[in-house]
């Protein structure tokens, strides 16, 4: 896209654009008849790029991230990308980084500095709480982590020099819903930014800036690419918020290959009917596991009894295909029992493609506000429902149920 064709930073254009979230997913960020009429977006693979005379690039230079500047700026397909998720999410623009990981960097140093403090939700992504502690306590920033149930009780771990409270809803593994509208007004009142994870939700279910945060971002490696075979990572942020934002992209300096930009824009256009499968088949094996006797708790938002159900009924338009369980207190042959066999699900990290998960997780490693509340259970599985029949997703869950119930505690 060029200088012209991309939109401005103000994002009025996208108020005006009376379409379903549906229909604007299928036409974001494309523009067939600018390239032979092909549908999908051209991909071009760049580092240099060339400039015929002195004016031109300087004119360039003033705003390396406008037009086409350099490949770690970005080539058309990112900026296609960037703008396509910038319109979803309701922001000012977008940013595209070569993993979610990136883009949670980038939320995190946009506004800190040394001798600042951040306040953490304590069932954040654990990889998210690796940087805050160690990324940014090298260099001078403090982190305090919160129980993510306290509501506007947020506040009573402000600081005068606390300048960012990280969310994520639901929590990674336990998926308690925090109260998010309590502690963005807490924020608001204190002057402190608000950045949120919004992986799980997706733009479909969560509308974080319209809620009132900051600055957004989602690992697009997950439902964004939807098919296991790329990273990426995406963000997006109120106009006032945006420049310090890019202002850190650009200092990471991370960008994700064109190819894996097209992959993201590409899953993009079947996201919304693949999270509704997904909804519906995480609830039909949520509901299914909820009324098994080798289960102790669904941990699933949408089922009452999930810590933060109401505000996720609040909240929240729909809930996607990631969820956790605790089963009857077992050893560790048992899981093995039942993990090393299963038929359909398989064991592995991440989530968000169409293949249905399973993967023990033990939630203690990543907490300490909140850590007396995961010992002494039972084990956790997080599952991730794909795409394929419930049916036989059920019945592979039953049968290694079975085997957990028959295996013999070591
Ligand atoms: C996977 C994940 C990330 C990180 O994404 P990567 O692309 O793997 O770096 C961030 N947040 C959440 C909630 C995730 O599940």
């Amino acid at each position: 896209m060029s200088d012209e064709t991309r939109p401005d930073a103000t994002g009025a254009h996208r108020n005006e654009d009376p379409h379903g979230i549906d229909t604007r997913i299928v036409h974001v960020g494309r523009d067939p008849f600018a390239n032979h009429g092909i549908v999908n977006p051209p991909v071009h693979h760049a580092s240099t790029v060339l400039f015929p005379t002195l004016d031109a690039l300087v004119k360039a230079a003033a705003d390396p991230t406008r037009g086409v500047y350099y490949g770690r700026y970005g080539t058309p397909i990112t900026h296609a990308l960037e703008d396509a998720y910038a319109e979803l999410a309701g922001g000012a623009r977008g940013i595209a980084l070569a993993s979610g990981k990136t883009a949670i960097l980038a939320m995190l140093t946009a506004f800190t500095g040394a001798g600042d403090h951040v306040v953490v939700l304590d069932n954040v992504y654990e990889p998210t709480r690796a940087l805050a502690d160690q990324f940014l306590g090298r260099y001078g920033v403090e982190v305090t982590y919160v129980d993510p149930m306290a509501g506007a009780g947020v506040a009573d771990h402000f600081r005068p020099n606390t300048k960012l409270l990280m969310l994520e809803a639901p929590g990674s593994l336990t998926f308690e819903v925090a109260d998010l509208p309590a502690m963005i007004a807490a924020a608001k009142a204190a002057g402190v930014r608000t950045a949120l994870d919004n992986s799980w939700a997706t733009p479909l279910y969560l509308k974080p800036l319209a809620m009132g945060v900051d600055v957004v971002m989602e690992a697009g490696t997950k439902y964004l690419v939807g098919h296991s075979d790329a990273m990426m990572g995406v963000l997006s942020a109120t106009e006032e918020a945006f420049p310090a934002l890019r202002r850190a992209a650009s200092e990471i300096g991370a960008p994700p290959g064109p190819d894996d930009c097209y992959l993201a824009l590409r899953g993009l256009r079947t996201l919304s009917v693949r999270m509704a499968r997904h909804r519906e088949t995480g609830l039909a094996l949520a509901r299914h596991l909820a009324g098994h006797d080798m289960v102790r708790q669904v941990l699933h938002p949408a089922l009452p009894g999930c810590p933060g159900h109401e505000a996720f009924l609040r909240d929240f338009q729909g809930s996607s295909g990631l969820f956790a369980v605790e089963l009857q207190p077992g050893s560790r042959d048992r899981i093995a029992a039942m993990v090393d066999h299963m038929a359909l699900f398989k064991m592995g990290f991440s989530w968000g493609g169409y293949e249905s998960l399973i993967l023990p997780a033990d939630p203690r490693r990543a907490r300490t506000a909140t850590r007396d509340r995961w010992t002494g259970r039972g084990p956790l599985l997080r599952i991730h429902a794909g795409l394929e029949d419930p049916a036989d997703l059920i019945a592979d869950l039953d049968a290694g149920l079975a085997r957990y119930a028959a295996a013999a505690d070591a």
